[in-house]
């Protein structure tokens, strides 16, 4: 085993946040090699379905329907019952699958427990409450932003009093997208077309290549929408992966005492709360504390810190 110095011993608990700017270390360096190898290789599979997910979604969707949730300016509880059971359905089908070959792959990252040394249990207690968890929270979280999208564009029609018709058809192509991309497919759509007829096009012709272009944003923000969620979902399993192994490590007295350090992928994409957090140790039991853009803590156990967050932690075994 490798014994990692004495200096943890003397700390007093609660110790950390110690912040270091510097190059990785070389095992911190493969572990993060392994996280960005595993997202590269895994995320086209639920990209394509999520997408699936979502052309099926606008299809469940009829224009007497969205017509009526206009005049209302609210949404059809029908389809919040099915987007819900469509998400739930996400994280049968495909996301469970996909965390657990993620926790497999992040418990085999460790460079302490190379070898076979761990016998590896991947339906522990630990992992089953984990993936109950996560997929509840998938699936509202989900199915909330929709709702919120949705009725934010209600909300701009109310001020904007677009041709319904037009209006509805521009709906279409939002569904399963954020707020904010939403929001921004339309108003490139309402924008385009007020261009258009500046320009001399008659208002149908005008709809119609406004139209066009809207779908085609909307289409790449639902590929970006389902790369942000593979590859954050993913990279959570993953980091728990990672920790589980060390937790079952322990547990089968392979590992003795072990601290986490952050460790972020260093290219220019970190943001600067993951960069304030990079070299920060924190014992096995206590969390990583971030300060966010907007000043607030935002308290982990293991990255991702946010969306598409590409760090780890490294592993240190300070005692045997
Ligand atoms: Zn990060």
């Amino acid at each position: 085993m490798i014994l990692r110095g004495l200096r943890m011993m003397f700390k007093s608990t609660p110790p950390k946040i110690r912040i270091s700017k510097r190059r990785q270390t070389k095992t911190a360096q493969e572990i993060l090699d392994m996280l960005k190898k595993f997202l590269e290789e895994e995320s086209a599979e639920p990209v394509e379905y999520l997408c699936g997910v979502w052309e099926q979604q606008k299809r469940g969707v009829t224009y007497a329907e969205l017509r009526r949730a206009v005049k209302a300016g609210a949404i059809d509880t029908k389809w919040l019952r099915q987007w819900s059971e469509d998400y739930n359905r996400v994280v049968v089908e495909k996301l469970e699958p996909v965390w657990r070959k993620a926790l497999a792959s992040g418990a085999s990252s460790n460079p302490l427990l190379r070898g076979g040394r761990l016998s590896w249990d991947s339906q522990s207690q630990r992992i089953t409450e984990w993936v109950l968890e996560r997929g509840g929270i998938f699936a509202e979280g989900c199915t909330k932003g929709q709702r919120e999208a949705i009725q934010a564009l209600l909300e701009y029609q109310l001020t904007e009093k677009l041709p319904i018709d037009h209006f509805c058809q521009a709906v279409m192509p939002c569904i399963g997208l954020t707020q904010r991309q939403a929001k921004s497919t339309m108003i490139l759509y309402h924008r385009t077309k007020k261009d258009l007829i500046k320009d001399g096009l008659k208002t149908e012709a005008a709809h119609k290549k406004a139209l066009s272009i809207a779908q085609k944003y909307a289409e790449q923000q639902h590929q970006r929408r389902a790369l942000t969620i593979a590859q954050t979902e993913m990279a959570a399993a993953w980091n728990y992966g990672a920790e589980e192994a060390v937790r079952q490590a322990q547990e089968q007295r392979l590992i003795g005492h072990v601290v986490r350090r952050w460790c972020t992928s260093g290219d220019d994409r970190v943001c600067e709360s993951c960069a304030a957090l990079d070299g920060t140790e924190v014992e096995m039991d206590s969390r990583f504390n971030a300060t966010t853009k907007t000043g607030s803590i935002l308290s982990v156990e293991y990255p991702p810190l946010h969306s598409m967050c590409g760090c780890a932690v490294e592993y240190i075994e300070v005692q045997e």
